[in-house]
């Protein structure tokens, strides 16, 4: 067992009086004070504009920023650096995504799971295209045997790790079925990127997206690996930092990774996902992944051996959120009481609604787990559950 909560100042806060379990890592990570402190240096001492300037700081920060971009792309298994771009976040990878294919896509159909978050939906509605689902079991696993492709399937797009359920998708399946189909597949690696491994060129796919915040790097802060196959698609956001040659008449852009670039971006933003793999690594990811697959499993274990709770979805390989409802104790009302014995977790449809429809109900209790979550978490989450119990008994 690793016990990492002295990295984490806020783990320190009590709430109401009590010791902090922050079981909302979905939502978002807490940050280590390395992270913290890499986001105030960067202002304190290297802080300039990138790119652009002949002077010291700016050529220090674009050293910084380039080394982050190195960094992640080394991180997920990418060889080439300019794969790699800073966006803000998931939902705005997978934006940039749907607009660049827009005019591929408008009219024809993209392929999605049921449990995805409504980030790997709206987007590919606002770029026209229909969506359809890979049909899953009452446990909410994919079945891969019946993907319907057809000649309209333009994409497959796909979360790596269900935000609800915790559950691992087979990607690399996945992406294996949509090659012999020649269609391009995203990755949803938002739930993913922190809890385990990710190489892109071992799974094969296009595209694959990730937010900073879920990562113990800083909000505002994404990637979106771009396979070289896709290196000229049509840039998402025009402007300043991006063009080669610009005239009235037309403009001509750089190649990637600044084509897809325009305007200032989230300098600290890339620092802070630099030092936040540093810290992971630092720690160790294999000591990680084992740490916190044994909360996970004690948490899991621990909830369904407990009479009157439902745990949604099942399969032997989840990781990071476990959904799930106690009877005649409403969601919210749950998350409230959890909340003032200082149990952060999360309440509702966390972006999945066509997954609630799903799974028949308006919402769920979500406990997502961290690297500086501890079975003490658990213990604690669990006895706060029985004292709940007692007060609407
Ligand atoms: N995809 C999944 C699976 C998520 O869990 C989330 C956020 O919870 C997102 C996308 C959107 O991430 P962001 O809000 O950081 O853009």
């Amino acid at each position: 067992m690793i016990d990492l909560r002295d990295d984490f100042p806020i783990l320190k806060n009590k709430i109401y009086g009590q010791r902090l379990v922050y079981l909302d890592n979905a939502a978002t990570s807490q940050k280590p004070s390395s992270v913290i402190d890499a986001i105030s240096d960067f202002y304190k001492y290297d802080n300039s504009n990138i790119h652009r300037g002949v002077h010291y700081l700016s050529e220090l920060s674009s050293d910084r920023y380039e080394e982050a971009r190195k960094k992640i792309s080394t991180f997920i298994g990418s060889s080439d650096p300019s794969e790699i771009r800073f966006t803000a976040g998931t939902t705005d990878s997978i934006n940039q995504v749907a607009f660049s294919l827009k005019s591929t896509l408008m009219g024809n159909e993209v392929l999605i799971s049921g449990m995805e978050h409504h980030s790997n939906i709206v987007p590919w509605q606002l770029a026209e295209a229909k969506i359809k689902t890979i049909p899953m079991d009452e446990d909410c696993n994919l079945l891969l045997d019946s993907i319907e492709i057809t000649d309209k399937t333009k994409l497959i797009a796909i979360s790596h790790v269900s935000n609800v359920l915790g559950t691992v998708n087979d990607i690399k399946r996945i992406t294996e079925i949509a090659k012999e189909h020649d269609i391009p597949v995203l990755v949803d690696a938002a739930q993913s990127i922190q809890h385990l491994p990710i190489d892109v060129e071992k799974i094969g796919c296009d595209f694959l997206a990730a937010s900073g915040h879920k990562m113990y790097a800083s909000s505002g802060i994404g990637v979106l690996y771009t396979n070289n196959r896709y290196s000229d698609i049509m840039p998402a956001r025009g402007g300043g930092g991006m063009v080669d040659k610009v005239t009235f008449e037309g403009s001509t852009y750089l190649s990637p990774p600044l084509r897809y670039e325009a305007g200032t971006p989230n300098i600290s933003g890339a620092i802070s996902v630099n030092s936040a793999i540093d810290y992971m690594q630092d720690i160790g990811l294999d000591k990680i992944r084992k740490h916190e697959h044994d909360v996970y499993s004690y948490a899991k274990e621990r909830l369904l051996d407990t009479d009157g709770i439902t745990v949604y979805g099942n399969n032997e390989d989840m990781c990071g959120s476990i959904s799930f409802n106690i009877e005649n104790i409403h969601h919210y009302d749950l998350g409230l009481i959890l909340d003032k014995m200082g149990v952060a977790v999360r309440t509702g449809h966390h972006c999945a609604q066509p997954l609630m429809k799903f799974l028949g109900t308006e919402g769920t209790v979500r406990a997502s787990f961290a690297l500086y979550n501890t079975k003490d978490d658990v213990d604690i989450l669990m006895d706060s559950i029985e004292k709940a119990r007692m007060m609407f008994s």
